[in-house]
């Protein structure tokens, strides 16, 4: 696993929980973005998309940066989809509590303690075993898959 390095950049806040730290576990970092885990126990397959400079709306990015974040998106959604067989995925972009921009991108079942609503509403049932004993594979494994599939799509590689 990589490990969070801040951007020196005049775009960085120190107001900004993004800005200063990963938001998560570190799964892989490029010049422009990072992918890391949200390490949440209701939903362990539970990606983040973080472009890396401080900017707070997806309309702040250039279409080229725009496509770029979006092949990330696409890369992590393969690898879960490929490797647990979700019942859905879900991508928000929201950053009203953290608005510095983000993706989420998360693998729901229906068994999760929220399905099917949104992972931020409130919980519909308790979820025994615990959800990451239910995912077939351990979370090790799918970060090195994560990892190595956004790897591929880093500026420069
Ligand atoms: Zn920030």
């Amino acid at each position: 696993m990589s490990t969070f390095q801040r951007l020196e950049s005049p775009s960085f806040q120190s107001s900004c929980e993004l800005c200063r730290e990963a938001g998560g576990a570190m799964i892989f970092q490029s010049a422009h973005w990072r992918v890391i885990r949200a390490e949440d126990a209701a939903f362990p397959a539970f990606y983040r998309v973080v472009w890396r400079a401080h900017v707070a709306e997806w309309s702040d990015l250039s279409l080229a940066h725009q496509a770029e974040v979006m092949g990330v998106v696409t890369a992590v959604e393969r690898v879960l989809r490929e490797a647990l067989a979700p019942t859905k995925i879900n991508l928000a972009s929201l950053g009203n509590v953290t608005p510095h921009l983000h993706w989420h991108v998360i693998a729901r079942f229906d068994w999760d303690s929220h399905y099917p609503a949104p992972v931020w509403a409130a919980a519909a049932r308790e979820v025994a075993p615990p959800p990451v004993e239910r995912l077939g594979l351990a979370l090790d494994a799918l970060d090195a898959r994560v990892a190595r599939a956004v790897a591929a799509l880093a500026p420069g590689a």
